[in-house]
């Protein structure tokens, strides 16, 4: 089979597993080779009853020493038995199992894998999986991958498939210049591909891995280095100076900072200067980036250009929207919303909006992108939290308009070196400034036998008025789904903390309007803790949250912890951000299939970014076209960064 053949040429993948491979925006088999594991899971042997900690995954074997019983809490059953064995006996859970309980006997021997948790103050197996002796054996040492995956896709199906995929697939041929790739260091290709789904150890892992993050780093510099050479061309959008933005800033609540002030004066400058913006306002989480986009709004309305908002989710572009309605409230500029979630009627409506220019300011998600969305008279684009969007998207807007202004935003904590390597192409603005009002975060690194005190602070912050988020512990168990596990973690709060305390929980699988009404609630106040996944993570702002806590923080990559804790701090209440660090023994490999890059960090990979940098630059456009020329993977996958442009 080749790589572009569909994934139903893969032995033992139908029609069903077909459609679930979609959900996944996997349809070829070269996408399905793509579909890094997010972490993998070393097997490790049968332990002691009495050696297992909280928060690692273990395999136990032993009898088990009483009948399971069952109990019902709202939407969760709950099966429960002691396994006993030389060393002692553990509680053993599982959700939503019954059946289990007519096919566990009292008195038999089993193994079972499965994460170790904490209730009560006792340690409990929960949700493990029941093992033959030799299928457990045959299992000891290795890596398993563990996938991202969709209702209906267990990790053994991805498995299966693509251990398929990795052996049979013809023509992953290599395209990185043999000579480069020696001196980098970087094994070949295919090679990669099955080192980083099936790595022997983690010597191979590290290898295979390093190959492909280099290519990601590596193409989208090749990318980046066409657009760079645009240079700041003249624009059709050339704006006047107006004085109604000072009485703006003087309506406002609180004073601008000097960093704010600035960085509006930059890009006051560039769009009256007559030459299109490219813009990159970097400002960490806090600092106030909004305000300064809507004054960039406001005056491109004022000089009678449309301006688009873009956030990379639709709770952070419902969450802009009633912001920028307040704030324009009595100044005459129409706002309108446009995301996925609309009716087919509402987004016709918004769409003729747009197209007869009824409205001034258009907030949204990637929907604003759709071909069939056409501005009166777009003139400037603003990308919120730009780390989430490609190169691609990006392009993809400024191809709406007759060269529109472009306004990236990103709170990504990167050194000024490291954001002129990855957005080289953009003038960079810094906001290195926070609203003079706001106490640094406090940070603690705890194991989880602090979770108790944890807890208690909550409490106390709580009945000081305050709110708090936790992020749930990430997926492990492939066959749980997301929703269960933010339900599971959000039934055991309800349990620890007293009735008065009102506990809700957001995730991924909501549908948006219901996200959105978790949200509402949370920001009004009538919610004391938020359980939810990293759906939080971008761009949310509820001032009266003081405490975060993130379970796993192991798991995540720095970037994503910083955009994390950035949803506190934001008031003038001093916030804390508490890292529980388990011991897991399942370590990420990827941070978020949302990011720019599927697997590269930024910041763990900083050194070959450099590398990539490097190798890159050396390439003339020229070069990069007959190399592409030679090589149309190579040119298929620079292009993918690029968008648009072709080569
Ligand atoms: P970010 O840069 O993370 O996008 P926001 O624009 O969401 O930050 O601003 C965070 C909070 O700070 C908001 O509630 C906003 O109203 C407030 N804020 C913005 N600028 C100032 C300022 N100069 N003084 C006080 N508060 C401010
Ligand atoms: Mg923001």
């Amino acid at each position: 089979m080749r790589r572009n053949d569909s994934v139903r040429a893969i032995k033992g993948v139908g029609e069903k597993a077909e459609q679930c491979f979609g959900k996944l925006n996997i349809e070829t088999v070269g996408d399905l080779l793509e579909h890094y594991p997010r972490g993998y899971d070393e097997w490790k042997p049968i332990q002691q009853v009495s050696s297992v900690s909280e928060g690692e995954t273990a395999a136990l074997e032993g009898v088990l020493a009483s009948r399971p019983t069952l109990k019902n809490f709202d939407r969760l059953k709950v099966l429960s038995a002691d396994l006993q064995d030389a060393s002692g006996a553990i509680l053993v859970t599982w959700y939503n199992m019954p059946f289990l309980r007519s096919q566990l006997k009292m008195g038999t021997r089993y193994i079972l894998r499965g994460k170790v948790g904490k209730k009560r103050g006792r340690l409990v197996i929960e949700q493990p999986k029941i093992y033959k002796k030799e299928e457990f054996y045959r299992q000891v040492g290795k890596l398993r991958p563990i996938y991202p995956l969709t209702a209906g896709l267990t990790n053994n199906m991805v498995i299966k498939a693509m251990e398929a995929a990795v052996r049979e697939t013809e023509g992953l041929n290599e395209y990185l210049p043999s000579p480069l790739r020696k001196r980098q260091g970087l094994v070949e290709y295919k090679k990669a591909l099955r080192q980083i789904h099936f790595p022997a150890d983690k010597e191979e892992l590290r290898q295979g891995r390093k190959r492909l993050v280099f290519d990601e780093l590596f193409l989208y510099q090749l990318a980046l280095s066409y657009i760079r050479k645009r240079g700041r061309e003249p624009s059709s959008h050339k704006m006047e100076v107006r004085e109604e933005i000072g009485q703006f800033v003087e309506g406002l609540p609180f004073a601008l900072t000097n960093a704010q002030k600035r960085v509006f004066g930059e890009i006051e400058k560039d769009l009256t200067d007559g030459f299109v913006m490219n813009r990159l306002v970097q400002g960490d989480v806090g600092s106030g980036k909004t305000v300064v986009a809507v004054m960039a709004l406001y005056l491109t309305a004022l000089n009678g250009g449309q301006g688009a908002f873009m956030a990379p989710t639709e709770v952070l572009a419902s969450q802009h929207y009633k912001n920028l309605c307040g704030m324009f409230a009595d100044r005459g500029v129409r706002v309108g919303l446009l995301t996925g979630s609309l009716t087919a009627k509402q987004k016709r409506e918004a769409k003729e909006k747009i197209a007869l220019g009824e409205w001034d300011v258009v907030v949204g998600t990637h929907a604003i992108l759709q071909d069939n969305v056409v501005f009166a008279n777009l003139a400037l684009v603003i990308t919120d939290e730009q780390h989430r969007f490609g190169v691609k998207q990006r392009e993809e807007l400024f191809e709406k308009g007759r060269e529109p202004h472009v306004l990236a935003m990103s709170a990504t904590p990167i050194p000024r070196t490291l954001a002129l390597v990855l957005y080289g192409d953009m003038d960079l603005s810094v906001m290195d400034e926070q609203p003079a009002d706001r106490l640094p975060i406090k940070n603690c690194v705890v194991n989880t036998d602090y979770r108790p005190n944890a807890y208690g602070f909550m409490k106390k912050q709580i009945d000081a008025g305050h709110q708090v988020y936790i992020i749930c512990p990430m997926v492990e168990e492939s066959e749980e789904s997301e929703l269960e596990s933010v339900s599971i973690y959000t039934e055991q709060l309800r349990e620890i903390f007293p009735p008065g305390v009102k506990v809700d929980s957001l995730h991924g699988k909501m549908r948006p309007r219901d996200k959105e009404d978790v949200m509402e609630r949370f920001s009004r106040g009538e919610t004391d803790i938020l359980v939810s996944t990293t759906v939080i993570e971008v761009g949310i702002d509820v001032p009266n949250a003081t405490v975060m806590m993130i379970e796993n923080a192991e798991r995540f990559g720095l970037a994503q912890l910083h955009q994390l804790r950035g949803r506190v701090g934001r008031g003038d209440a001093q916030s804390y951000c508490i890292l529980m660090r388990g011991q897991g023994d399942l370590f990420g490999v990827r941070q978020s299939g949302e990011e720019l890059f599927a697997l590269a960090d930024v910041f763990e990979d900083a050194e070959i970014l450099t590398q990539a940098a490097k190798e890159a630059e050396a390439f003339a456009e020229e070069d990069i076209r007959l190399l592409c020329a030679k090589n149309k993977r190579l040119k298929e996958r620079v292009e993918r960064y690029l968008g648009q442009v072709t080569l």
